[in-house]
């Protein structure tokens, strides 16, 4: 019976010798080495001409270094030559620390490319004046909520609101004052809305505020619950300069309903608001605009 000298390689795991277990694990690092290779290969392809580029060459070419150093102590232990596997373990571990290093950089490189993305993002979807959302924003998110209610017949509603004489409140009070008016307003909208209702600057006075899930007559009881709120605010610098609004309402009618319909609709009840004296709320369906061409005042 052969008798094997114990080492620590030749310890019983299973139905395992531990060199078994090492082989098995040199050839697996071998594997994700070449895999991690063609990722890198894939990844700089992606990377405009830089120095992150030239970063993750240089990384690639580490991966790359790797995998011949462990398949070169691959050889060493398990072939004929067993000498200058430490030598080879050694210049391992120290270009894994340069590795290491070389990762943490460019991760944080990628953090801070992402932040700086993510604020140019922010802007393009951000009004500068109120820092609520623009028409850009809006457009694209009704287009977004109306094939949402399509898909899963949910409710959907639309306010769109317009200052009432605003352009009296320019002429009299000034610009500036006229800014204060709309922050004044953007501020009433958002603590009278919910966070999951779009608030967004339609345009100079006007706004639209779209909610999802939301039936027609709750979208109502809203609009008329910031009328009044609105109404019944002061401006805290002018206290004398009282401000109404006037609201146009509708709601997804999904047959061959659309997002731009969804706006027409809400924008014709608020001009039939405007029409009937200002200061009020009122709904598409109710107002029988589709039959009276020209409703605009
Ligand atoms: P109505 O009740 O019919 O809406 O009357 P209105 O005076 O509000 O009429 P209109 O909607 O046409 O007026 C819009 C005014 O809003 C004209 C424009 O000078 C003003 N405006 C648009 N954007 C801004 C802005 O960012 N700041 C200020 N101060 N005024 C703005
Ligand atoms: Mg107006
Ligand atoms: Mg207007």
């Amino acid at each position: 019976m052969p008798i094997i000298p114990f080492s620590i390689e030749n310890c019983l795991i299973g139905n395992f010798f531990m060199s078994d277990l090492m082989a098995v694990l040199l050839v697996t690092a071998l594997f994700l080495l070449a895999i991690s290779i063609t990722v890198v290969r894939k990844l700089t392809k992606e990377l405009p001409h830089g120095v992150t580029r030239r970063r993750w060459y240089f990384l690639g070419g580490l991966i790359l270094l790797f995998f011949f150093g462990y398949l070169g102590f691959f050889v060493l232990k398990y072939g004929t030559f067993y000498i200058g596997s430490e030598i080879l373990v050694t210049a391992i571990l120290f270009f894994g620390s340069v590795f290491v290093l070389l990762v943490c950089l460019l991760a944080y490189r990628t953090t801070q490319e992402l932040k700086r993305i993510y604020v140019l993002e922010v802007e393009t979807i951000t009004d500068p004046l109120l820092g609520i959302f623009n028409r850009r924003y809006l457009d694209r998110r009704i287009e977004e909520e109306v094939l949402r209610a399509k898909r899963h017949k949910l409710e959907l509603s639309l306010l769109m609101i317009d200052i009432d004489n605003f352009k009296l409140v320019n002429d009299t009070w000034g610009h500036q004052n006229g800014d204060l008016v709309l922050k004044h307003l953007t501020q009433m909208l958002v603590d009278t809305l919910r966070n999951t209702d779009i608030i967004a600057r339609f345009g100079g006075e006007e706004f639209v505020v779209l909610l999802p899930h939301t039936p027609e007559l709750d979208a109502l009881k809203l609009a008329e619950k910031l009328r009044i709120v609105v109404a019944q605010t002061p401006l805290h610098r002018i206290p004398e300069l009282g401000m109404t609004i006037s609201i146009g309402s509708t709601c997804f009618l999904h047959d061959n309903d659309n997002a731009y319909s969804l706006l027409e609709r809400a924008d014709k009840a608020m001009y039939f608001a405007k029409r009937e004296g200002r200061n009020r709320v009122v709904s598409y369906s109710d107002c029988e605009l589709a039959d009276k061409p020209g409703s605009h005042p």
